[in-house]
């Protein structure tokens, strides 16, 4: 699903094109229209998944669309650490960079500098309030808060904000709020306490459960980082240096699975494509050949990822790396079925580190990384971390908009 499936305010939409998404992820197609339809959401999502920006769009979105108290916090985000209210606060920015919504992290730990920046835009009333229980009870409890026009609540990781003992301060908090406002809850599990409090600051929720499956631990993982032009040799490479009876090659859309196949026929591998600009009968017969070992290098859109039943496959690559880290899980799952051993190998562009990253984030643990053999040319390090946001050159019109130092 495209992000212009869901009508954003045209400045939402820069903001979400600069920071490089494309397709919404499963839990960003389900929570958005709900929070957009004003509905309060329990979420059961991990991080990895896009949850983030699955509240962060729609709530932004609401906020410049409806006529808002500019003297009041708007919406309050409450998160168990430091380091995500920072990690939200920045995306956040990024996804807000050119809307008129203010935001601000607030957290503890911080200097005395600090407290009187966070004091400063909380008597202000930031639109959007990024916090970690404690310190923004103690801002609270000062009584300068803005808080009569709030209109939209998130607890982030609920169940960590539970098992860290954030109970009281979040129902203190709460109390501090009008009781007419929007609830989202995101929770990586369920157990019964996230249900009890679900019950006690939820209206009539909508329940959604992005349940994510792990991979195969016999499946052995690599990924090469590599500059486009290295993808196609390296390809052909890997597949003639071993005699694979069977692989998958899953490019992620039809152009490449069409340029891929002509380079790769140009080798003496047995290699065709398959995708939806074929008749179903072609692709049937495709299928059966590959199944029945005539082809021995099946390059694929999507279209393959799930559900086909081919057991003895022994290699999918992974020409451009998977939307998510559903789509990931599901294409290196056509390897390693049955008792068979398999292998799945990622090639990852410059531009393509982030999507890895937010895999690898999902998956709780690395990919192993492979070299580029010497003869491909100087090959690019990992740094997924280096943003690839543009900061655009336009003016934006924000009136305010408070950051930390
Ligand atoms: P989260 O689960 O919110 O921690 O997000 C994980 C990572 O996925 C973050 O680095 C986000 O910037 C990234 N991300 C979120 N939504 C999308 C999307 N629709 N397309 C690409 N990347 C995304």
């Amino acid at each position: 699903m495209k992000f212009t499936d869901f009508e954003f305010d045209s400045r939402l939409v820069e903001g979400i094109e600069a920071s490089g998404y494309e397709d919404a992820t499963p839990v960003q197609e389900q929570v958005i229209p709900f929070v957009l339809a004003g509905k309060d959401v329990i979420a059961s999502a991990q991080t990895g998944t896009g949850k983030t920006a699955a509240f962060l769009l729609p709530l932004i979105n609401n906020i410049i669309s409806a006529p808002f108290d500019h003297n009041s916090i708007t919406a309050l985000i409450i998160v168990p650490t430091r380091e995500l209210a920072v990690q939200i606060a920045q995306h956040m920015e990024g996804l807000s960079y050119f809307t008129s919504v203010s935001s601000i992290a607030v957290y503890g730990g911080g200097d005395g500098n600090a407290f009187v920046q966070e004091k400063k835009a909380l008597s202000a009333g930031a639109d959007v309030v990024v916090c970690t229980p404690g310190k923004m009870l103690s801002h609270i409890n000062m009584g300068y808060v803005k808080l009569q026009g709030l209109k939209y609540l998130v607890l982030d990781e609920a169940d960590r904000m539970l098992d860290m003992g954030f109970y009281d301060d979040i129902m203190r908090i709460i109390n501090a709020l009008p009781a007419q406002r929007q609830n989202l809850l995101f929770s990586a599990t369920m157990p019964h306490k996230i249900r009890d409090l679900a019950r006690k600051i939820l209206h009539q929720p909508v329940e959604i459960n992005i349940s994510i499956s792990k991979p195969n631990e016999k499946i052995v993982q690599l990924a090469y980082m590599v500059y486009d032009t290295q993808k196609i040799p390296l390809v052909k490479h890997i597949l003639l240096a071993k005699n694979f009876d069977s692989v998958l090659v899953f490019c992620s859309s039809k152009i490449s699975v069409k340029q891929l196949t002509r380079e790769l026929k140009r080798t003496n591998l047995a290699v065709e494509e398959i995708h939806s600009d074929l008749e179903q009968e072609k692709r049937e017969e495709v299928l059966m050949h590959f199944k029945s070992g005539r082809i021995k290098v099946l390059v694929a859109t999507d279209i393959l990822s799930r559900g086909i039943d081919i057991d003895n496959i022994g290699l999918v690559i992974n020409y451009d790396v998977p939307h998510d880290g559903e789509d990931y899980v599901h294409r290196i799952g056509r390897t390693a079925r049955a008792a068979a051993e398999g292998s799945a190998i990622t090639f990852v562009s410059v531009k393509e580190q982030r999507k890895l990253a937010a895999i690898e984030k999902l998956l709780g643990k690395p990919v192993p990384k492979g070299e580029v053999p010497a003869q491909f040319g100087e090959a690019p390090a990992y740094t997924p971390n280096q943003s690839t946001f543009k900061s655009a050159s336009k003016g934006t019109g924000k009136p305010r908009q408070f950051k930390r130092n």
